[in-house]
């Protein structure tokens, strides 16, 4: 059986020799596999620029995981955060700070349109009492890209901190810690660095986290102990997720050896483009206008003909070897096609033909919304 595509932002297809890189046991007390953790942390710092003031700090566990542990460490428990709502992953945000007991104030937005600065400036002018930005890069629940530098220079003139969940957009789109302020970067292994899941980390300024001593509710989840315990011993303060962290060294040599962050928004932007017009020639429509979308993944409009359901389309896809991944939104019936893994753009035309005969198949002519 050969592995399935993963058209889907994490997992996603990964290299044979990412996956190679797993059939080795690791011991957490050996001095290399010590060396593989500051090794990967050096280079997840030099891929945002951030060397000079911000320090990488891994954390066991899915994306989410480090999302959680950035707020809940860096986030006083007094503090105000201020979330600009385009998108799921924006309301985990919020969900997350309800959980931790951390005041929200969620400025509300279309799923259609990108956070905007001027109203982030305006809150911001408005309420002295909001301490944090929140913001999501890449809100994969559509695929909309907001304008991170503008909005880390509105954040950063009111004189807040910025925590940026860059989970979906980190490694593929620019950001640059020389000219962009943050606190807080967050990304993971599985999305655009093509490692496998099972890691999350965070950029934190330095500063900001030796201030953070007694946020954290949660042992676990706190990354002032964890980078603490990992400067002084060289170690994970608990069991170290080995085979994620060597696929991640060898998926970010390969990351390297490609050219880096330009080579990967290269092939992204083609995978993309080459989706989204064999889409659109089949009748298919975006959600998003091309200006607004990122090359990470792609909503679609359900087809109007009756004939189609998504459970069957999506068992009939996979069947030719892809797997597509369910819409996200609450009002339009849509799916997601992601643009991201170790996969080029002959592959998503061959997508685009397996979803062209799985059409044909289930007798759904009616493609286009009206
Ligand atoms: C993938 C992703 C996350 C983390 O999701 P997990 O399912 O926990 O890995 C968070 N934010 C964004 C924008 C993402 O794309």
């Amino acid at each position: 059986m050969t592995d399935p595509i993963l058209l889907t932002p994490g997992p996603l297809t990964t290299s044979a020799e990412t996956k190679s890189a797993m059939l080795f046991d690791w011991g957490s007390w050996d001095g290399a596999f010590n060396e593989l953790t500051a090794s990967v942390c050096r280079d997840l710092v030099g891929i945002v620029n951030a060397q000079d003031e911000h320090v990488c700090v891994p954390l066991q566990g899915s994306g989410t995981f480090a999302v959680e542990a950035a707020l809940g460490t860096l986030v006083p428990k007094n503090a105000k955060v201020l979330v600009a709502d385009n998108g799921s992953y924006c309301k985990r945000i919020v969900r997350i700070l309800g959980y931790l007991g951390r005041e929200a104030v969620v400025l509300p937005h279309g799923e259609q349109s990108p956070a905007d600065p001027a109203r982030i400036d305006a809150a911001l002018a408005a309420d002295p009492a909001i301490t944090h930005v929140a913001q999501v890069h890449c809100e994969t629940g559509t695929g909309i890209l907001n304008p991170l530098p503008q909005i880390a220079a509105v954040v950063a003139n009111h004189r807040r901190c910025l925590i940026v969940d860059a989970m979906s957009s980190y490694a593929a789109i620019p950001i640059d810690a020389r000219s962009l302020r943050f606190d807080a970067l967050i990304a993971a292994s599985g999305k655009c660095l093509e490692g496998v899941p099972g890691m999350g980390f965070v950029i934190a300024r330095q500063a900001a986290l030796e201030r953070s001593s007694g946020n954290s509710c949660s042992l676990a989840m706190d990354l002032l102990d964890q980078w603490q315990y990992m400067r002084k011993t060289g170690q994970w303060r608990f069991t170290p997720p080995t085979h994620v962290l060597a696929a991640l060294r060898a998926a970010i040599d390969q990351y390297l050896a490609q050219g880096g962050l330009a080579a990967r928004l290269a092939r992204y932007t083609e995978n993309c483009a080459a989706l989204v017009s064999g889409m659109r020639a089949l009748g298919f429509k975006t959600f998003l206008p091309d200006a607004l979308q990122a090359p990470i993944i792609v909503t679609f409009h359900a087809p109007p003909d009756p004939k189609y359901d998504f459970t069957e389309f999506y068992r009939r896809v996979r069947e030719r070897g892809f797997i597509l991944y369910p819409g996200k939104l609450t009002a339009v019936d849509t799916f997601r096609v992601g643009c991201i893994g170790a996969i080029g753009a002959a592959t998503l035309r061959q997508a685009v033909d397996a979803v062209a005969d799985t059409l044909r198949d289930m007798g759904v002519s009616r493609v286009a919304q009206e």
